[in-house]
């Protein structure tokens, strides 16, 4: 057959609405995945952020506990000062002097302690802020893409059912007995093209050479030919 003759236009005509149905359909199939894949990265960016919020709360909670425990040790100095007023024999004055200088230790390291955390705080607001800012654009870029997929999605369904139409207008116009071969040819063949054009006496559909009949039965008689290889309608195009 060649691509040239009108009533195997018709055929033609069906097959590639087909195939833009097929198109179509796996698209509409991948949409739902991939909305679900958007709104896994909105959750994962949003716990990012709660993640920076929550090391610099952690480290305000630190210094809160760490300004009371500084607070609590220069208490007990100042009471063991105020003993050693009251004490008389130098023994008891030399153990309470011993007292406040391993409390003094104390406090000098809870006080280290507090500088390095008052520094991590600074980091961390930083960090959050940051985070909070670059996250809050990029969940609203992936917000517009939800949008976007689920606009896409009832787009498709709607340019589908046109589709659909001609299809059925196009199954119309096909002759019967082509149209029966041709069903049986989607049926059998596991994936389009179900016609293919010859190329250098080899079938495009499985790239396989056909004989010398099929060559010459769809050139020569121009008949409605299948290649012997695959069974796709083969034709010249012209
Ligand atoms: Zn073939």
């Amino acid at each position: 057959m060649l691509s040239t003759d009108p009533e195997f236009k018709k055929l033609l005509l069906l097959h590639s609405r087909d195939r833009r149905e097929k198109k179509m359909l796996d698209e509409l199939n991948n949409i739902p995945a991939e909305i679900t894949r958007t709104e896994e990265k909105i959750l994962v960016e949003n716990q990012s952020i709660e993640l920076a919020m929550e090391e610099w709360k952690s480290l305000e909670a630190k210094n809160n506990s760490l300004e009371s425990e500084i607070l609590s040790i220069s208490e007990q100095i100042n009471r063991q000062k105020n003993r050693q007023l009251e004490v008389k024999k130098n023994e008891e004055y030399q153990a309470l002097e011993n007292e406040i200088i391993s409390l003094k230790t104390k406090e000098s390291e809870k006080e280290d302690e507090q500088i390095e955390v008052l520094v991590r705080i600074d980091d961390a607001r930083e960090t959050a802020r940051v985070a909070e800012d670059k996250i809050t654009k990029r969940v609203v870029q992936l917000e517009v893409q939800k949008k976007g997929l689920i606009e896409r999605e009832s787009e498709v369904n709607h340019e589908l059912t046109v589709l659909k139409g001609e299809i059925q207008t196009s199954r119309s116009e096909v002759e019967e007995e082509a149209l029966r071969i041709y069903d049986r040819i989607k049926k059998v063949v596991s994936r389009p093209p179900y016609l293919a054009p010859l190329t250098d006496q080899k079938c495009s559909g499985c790239n396989l050479r056909v004989s010398n009949d099929v060559v010459s039965s769809a050139i020569v008689e121009q008949k409605l030919t299948q290649c012997d290889q695959c069974g796709r309608i083969v034709y010249i195009e012209r």
